[in-house]
C-alpha cells in the first residue's frame, strides 16, 4: 500500500476543462471520496489516476514513484490497482469463483496460493454458498460483492471504486455502503471512491473532497463538510442547507430581513455581503412571538407538506427570502398564517465564500 498524491492535476478535452488544478493527498490506507454532482470531474479524476487518461498538466504519485505527469504516463497495468466499475464487468461464462480468481491466474500464481486466497475472500464477502454460481445466477448486490472480491483478492496498492452501487435499488445500496466500510477497515486499501451520492459518501470516507466544476471546493471529514461547510456551494449540496444573504454589522452579527442574526464561522467584515446557511431542521417555527428579539424573524406560511415523520414548510421573509424548515408534525400551521422563525446562533454559519 502506499498513499496516492495529485498535484496541480489538469485535464483538457479540447478548450474544456475537466479537472482544474486538482491537488490531493490520500494518505496509505485512507478511503477518500471524490462527491459531486453530475459533470464535476469526478470519473475523468479516477480514470487519470488508474492510467487510462493522460493529464494535460501536473503529475500523480502513488507513494514516491510518479505514475503520470505530462512527460509519462505508466500503463493501468503497471500500477498495481484495482478499479471496480459501474457495471461490474464481471465474465458471464465464468463461475463467482473463476470471476474472483482471474487476476491472480494471470498473474500465473500457483494453485495452492489461488485456493488459500479465494477461501478467505469468499469468507469476508460473503460469497461462499455462492462461488459455483454464474453472474446470471445473482442478484445486483450479490455481483456487487463478487466484483469487490476480484478487486480485493489482487492486494492492489491502490483501489478505485466508480459509482459502485448506482445500479443498486435504494435498501441494498444502503446495505453495501457498510459492507464497503467493513471491508475497508478489514483491508485497508488506499481507496478512492467516486460518488454523487452524499450519504454515501459520509458512511464510506475517512475523508470526502467535494468537486465543483473541475476543482476541489472542501476537503474534510464527513462531519468537518457537513457541519462547517466552507462555500454556499458546499453548504447547498450537501444537506441541502438554506443559504440567506444578508449584509455583516460586524464580524459575527448579519443584518437579514429586518432582524440581527449572531452567527459562527467566518470572521466578516461589517459592510460586506455575507451568505449564511443553516439547514432547515434547524430553525424553530413558532405562531407565537418568541421572548428573546435577537436571532428571531417574522415570516409568512407559502406551502406546508405532511410528511409523516415531520411537516416540510416554505416560508417567506420580509424581503422575499425564501427559506425551508422542517418541524415535528404536531406544529400544523395552515398556508398564509404568519409565523416566527428563530435560528440559533451557533447553527447560523456564516460561510467564506
Ligand atoms: P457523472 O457523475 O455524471 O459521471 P463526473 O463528475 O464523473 O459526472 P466526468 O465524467 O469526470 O464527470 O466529466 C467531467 C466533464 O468532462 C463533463 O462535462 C464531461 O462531459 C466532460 N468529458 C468527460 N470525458 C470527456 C471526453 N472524452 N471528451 C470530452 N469531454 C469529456
Amino acid at each position: 500500500m502506499a498513499s496516492v498524491e495529485l498535484r496541480g492535476l489538469v485535464k483538457r478535452f479540447g478548450s474544456f476543462v475537466a479537472v482544474d488544478d486538482v491537488s490531493l493527498t490520500i494518505d496509505h490506507g485512507q478511503l477518500v471520496c471524490l462527491l459531486g454532482p453530475s459533470g464535476c470531474g469526478k470519473t475523468t479524476t479516477l480514470r487519470l489516476i488508474a492510467g487510462f487518461l493522460e493529464p494535460s498538466d501536473g503529475e500523480i504519485r502513488v507513494g514516491d514513484r510518479v505514475v503520470s505527469s505530462r512527460a509519462r504516463t505508466l500503463p493501468p497495468e503497471q500500477r498495481n490497482m484495482s478499479m471496480i466499475f459501474q457495471s461490474y464487468a464481471l465474465w458471464p461464462h465464468m463461475t463467482v469463483a473463476e470471476n474472483i480468481v482471474y487476476g491472480l491466474r494471470l498473474r500465473k500464481m500457483d494453485r495452492e496460493t489461488i485456493a488459500k486466497k479465494l477461501a478467505a475472500i469468499l469468507a469476508t464477502t460473503r460469497l461462499e454458498p455462492l462461488a459455483q454460481r454464474y453472474p446470471g445466477e445473482l442478484s445486483g448486490g450479490q455481483q456487487q460483492r463478487v466484483a469487490l472480491a476480484r478487486a480485493l483478492i489482487v492486494g492492489p496498492e491502490t483501489l478505485l471504486l466508480d459509482e459502485p452501487l448506482s445500479n443498486l435499488d435504494a435498501n441494498l445500496r444502503e446495505e453495501m455502503r457498510f459492507e464497503i466500510r467493513r471491508l475497508h477497515d478489514e483491508y485497508r486499501y488506499t481507496t478512492v471512491y467516486v460518488t454523487h451520492d452524499q450519504s454515501e459518501a459520509m458512511t464510506t470516507a475517512d475523508l470526502i473532497a467535494v468537486m465543483n466544476a473541475g476543482k476541489i471546493d472542501q476537503l474534510g471529514t464527513p462531519e468537518d463538510i457537513y457541519a462547517r461547510p466552507d462555500s454556499e456551494f458546499v453548504a447547498r449540496f450537501i444537506g441541502a442547507a438554506n443559504v440567506i444573504k444578508g449584509t455583516a454589522r460586524d464580524v459575527s452579527h448579519v443584518a437579514f430581513a429586518g432582524a440581527t442574526l449572531e452567527v459562527v464561522g467566518a470572521r466578516l467584515a461589517a459592510g460586506q455581503t455575507a451568505p449564511v446557511a443553516i439547514r432547515q431542521h434547524e430553525i424553530q417555527l413558532s405562531t407565537q412571538a418568541p421572548t428573546a428579539t435577537q436571532n428571531t424573524l417574522k415570516a409568512v406560511v407559502t406551502r406546508q407538506v405532511y410528511l409523516g415523520m415531520n411537516r416540510d414548510y416554505m416560508v417567506e421573509t420580509a424581503d422575499g427570502t425564501s427559506l425551508r424548515v422542517t418541524t415535528p408534525t404536531e406544529t400544523a400551521v395552515e398556508k398564509g398564517s404568519e409565523v416566527w422563525l428563530t435560528l440559533p446562533p451557533e447553527r447560523c454559519r456564516a460561510l467564506s465564500r
